[in-house]
């Protein structure tokens, strides 16, 4: 018996992927968070089907249902906001599901990671400047592990992409600059990025707190940080390695003038 996990997307019903879009048609039983997945994604399920809000429901309640149906012989999909791998809680599930002799599998989706730098016409790994990309989130009520504090984390000067952190931005900002970053450090902001009422906003490390109160963002928001999100960075001469015709790589041979 198995169940499957769905990638939304960030919003945009457009955005989820065309597996997880006929998984979702032919579900006989849809579970999803209701203040996450559009309600125009969901609308797309086959109109016989059961549609189940989870917003309100503890861990154990949802996956009792869940297994009640699969148990019933039907067809369970259950939708995630975004990409399931990334604060998706979705190991809790699984850990009560697989106890339950219920299979899960999962349909990858798009990251509001990586909509949220798609809005903002951004490459996060610009050549020479910086390779690497870190997913994270700043300390609030939730604890983060000692070896990961923002301050460390910073200290990379790579780009670094906050989930679950609109209200903490007070505390980012000193995270950073005390990991040494100058305060003009480009950041960029997309609240319910891919949604209607999307907003982007484009601030650097000195004014992202304030930028963030006059925009009144308080959730919902991807906070990208890092050089690479400098909106004047195709003038630079950052250029890839790849393009590069001095550059010998596996499908090509470097030509020399
Ligand atoms: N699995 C999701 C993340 C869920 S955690 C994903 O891959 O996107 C919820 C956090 O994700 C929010 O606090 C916010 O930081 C970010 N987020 C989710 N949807 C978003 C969107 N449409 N625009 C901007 N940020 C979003």
């Amino acid at each position: 018996m198995k169940i499957t996990i769905i990638g939304a997307g960030p919003g945009d019903p457009g955005l989820i992927t065309v597996k997880g879009l006929k998984l979702l048609q032919e579900a006989e039983v849809v579970l999803y968070a209701d203040s996450l997945v559009s309600d125009e994604l969901i609308d797309q399920a086959n109109p016989e089907a059961e549609i189940i809000k989870t917003a309100g429901m503890h861990l154990e309640e949802m996956v009792q249902l869940m297994v009640e149906r699969v148990y019933e012989g039907k067809d369970v999909v259950r939708v995630h906001t975004g990409d399931p791998a990334v604060y998706g809680a979705i190991m809790e599930q699984i850990a009560l599901l697989n106890k339950k002799d219920v299979q899960v599998e999962i349909i990858p989706g798009v990251s509001s990671v990586f909509a949220s730098a798609a809005a903002l016409g951004a490459e996060l790994t610009i050549p020479e400047l910086t390779q690497t990309v870190i997913l994270t989130r700043a300390e609030g009520r939730t604890p983060v592990p000692e070896a990961e504090k923002l301050r460390d984390l910073a200290k990379h000067h790579c780009t670094v992409a906050l989930f679950l952190s609109a209200t903490l931005t007070k505390k980012i900002v000193k995270e950073f600059l005390a990991a040494g970053w100058s305060k003009d450090t480009p950041v960029g902001v997309v609240y319910k990025a891919t949604w209607p009422d999307q907003k982007i906003v484009r601030s650097t490390l000195e004014n992202l707190d304030e930028d963030m109160r006059i925009n009144g963002i308080r959730k919902q928001a991807m906070i990208l940080a890092g050089w690479a999100l400098d909106k004047n960075i195709q003038d630079k001469d950052f250029k890839s390695k790849l393009y590069d015709k001095e550059f010998t790589h596996g499908y090509r041979k470097g030509v020399k003038e």
